[in-house]
């Protein structure tokens, strides 16, 4: 089984380089299994609680967790499995949607920047500013001349956010296009899981492979030191919430969260 730091080498998106999706397997399992996966999560998830409980207390800098994909590959699943080792107080969560009259009447970073962390919180972005490379450009929302400046100004952005004391973590969730056909179809069939569902999913995934290249460039563009992707393999749900959490866990033990010092305080206190 690959470890921890090699996993998250593998998947990282190497700043400067030209990405290829076909050379990532999204299927790949880098020698786990479901069980020694599920074996290994509770030890991660106990660590992250950890992290996330000193980044708190410690409030010296801020999480930003930037989650991708394209439709059906596991955004929510991986909110929800993330959230489990996390105590609400200091987490929030933002699901970005086609943007508000509001939202659209300003620049496309406005409605981002309000949903960034503060020191010693956690934010979970369910799709993000990626949005303005993806979708935009795959239905030409806006023109490539206006388009095509986002990845300087995301990255100008994100630099300016890391600068600050705030970590940026980066993942595409990378499923095949038949694994999105089985996902669909269990969507539709499932009544639990139909109000997903709608017929407009089905003409987006006409325009697979133009979300892809969207993608491509979109990661090689903005895969940098201090605000990397990964790339994560998320046909099996169990790899993906081990990929996703274990370097996640490696990427908040480097901000050394710690409690605050202790207060001065009077020796062999007996607290009456
Ligand atoms: P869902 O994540 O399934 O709830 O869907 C949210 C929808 O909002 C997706 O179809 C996104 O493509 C869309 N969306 C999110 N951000 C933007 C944006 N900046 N411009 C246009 N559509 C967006
Ligand atoms: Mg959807």
């Amino acid at each position: 089984m690959t470890d921890a730091t090699k996993l998250r080498e593998l998947l990282r998106v190497k700043p400067g380089s030209r990405l290829k999706l076909a050379d990532y397997d999204p299927d790949a399992t880098h020698g786990w299994d479901k069980a020694a996966a599920k074996a290994d999560s509770g030890k991660t998830e106990e660590r992250l609680a950890d992290l996330q409980d000193k980044l708190w207390a410690g409030a010296k800098s801020s999480v930003l967790v930037v989650l991708q994909g394209i439709d059906t590959s596991g955004k929510d699943g991986t909110v929800k499995h993330v959230m489990t080792s996390f105590n609400p107080q200091g987490v929030n969560v933002t699901s970005f949607k086609v943007p508000s009259t509001e939202e659209a009447a300003h620049d496309f970073l406005w409605r981002i920047h309000k949903r960034t962390p503060g020191k010693g919180e956690i934010a979970i972005f369910n799709r993000s500013h990626y949005e303005q490379v993806l979708v935009v450009r795959v239905h030409s929302l806006e023109p490539r001349s206006m388009w095509s400046k986002h990845y300087e100004q995301i990255n100008d952005f994100e630099e300016l956010l890391t600068a600050s004391g705030m970590k940026i973590v980066k993942f595409f969730l990378h499923i095949s296009k038949d694994e999105q056909r089985d996902r669909f179809q269990e969507r539709y069939d499932n009544p639990n899981k139909r109000w997903k569902f709608s017929t407009g999913d089905i003409a987006e995934r006409e325009h697979w492979d133009e979300y892809m290249a969207a993608y491509q460039d979109a990661l090689s563009r903005t895969s940098t030191a201090a605000a990397p992707w990964y790339v994560i393999p998320a046909n099996h749900n169990w790899m993906r919430n081990l990929a996703v959490a274990s370097i996640l866990a490696e990427a908040i033990g480097e901000l050394k969260p710690a409690y605050p010092p202790e207060p001065d305080l009077p020796k062999n206190l007996v607290i009456k």
